[in-house]
């Protein structure tokens, strides 16, 4: 079975690859997908997004990285796939992921909607606070890998 896992990633974090490691051992597929989002700003661009998440990923020989457009179910529809992962933190995560869950479950009711709990250890972990901590030039090696962790460093090299 396939399973996409749709998000920002901006960047992606150790939080993040915990939850594609996870689904990547429950389904056979699993497709990490920037969405296009035109309305946010990023402090990193998309190739730059894809980059990092390629290069964080790279260990897992069933997951793959790729950009995407429009709604996340319809991409989801697109590729066939029949799960969409997401992430829940804390409660405060709750009502948000489940008004897009409710959405989706209308416009899509074969696609399920999977979601797993972060592992304690980064529960608190967002890619703005790591985001909040690399333009101190904080020491953020613990909450993202190594490829994105020197992208950080290098975005805020002259701050
Ligand atoms: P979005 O803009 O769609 O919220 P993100 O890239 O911030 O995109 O997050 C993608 C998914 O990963 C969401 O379901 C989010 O709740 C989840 N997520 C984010 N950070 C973590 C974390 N530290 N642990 C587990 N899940 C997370």
């Amino acid at each position: 079975m396939k399973a996409i896992y749709p998000g920002s990633f901006d960047p992606i974090t150790r939080g993040h690859l915990d939850i594609i490691e996870r689904s990547s051992k429950m389904y056979d597929e699993v497709i990490v997908v920037l969405m296009r989002n035109t309305s946010k700003n990023y402090l990193f661009s998309e190739d730059e997004r894809l980059e990092m998440m390629k290069q964080t990923c790279r260990h897992l020989s069933n997951v793959k990285c790729v950009i995407g457009e429009g709604l996340s179910v319809n991409f989801a529809k697109k590729v066939d796939a029949k799960v969409m992962i997401r992430g829940l933190r804390a409660i405060s995560d709750y009502d948000y992921e489940m008004k897009i869950a409710l959405a989706n479950m209308n416009m899509a009711p074969e696609i399920e909607t999977v979601f797993l709990l972060a592992k304690p250890e980064y529960a608190f972990l967002s890619s703005t606070t790591i985001k909040e901590l690399a333009s101190y030039h904080e020491n953020v090696s613990k909450y993202v890998g190594d490829y994105v962790a020197k992208c950080l460093a290098n975005k805020f090299k002259d701050d």
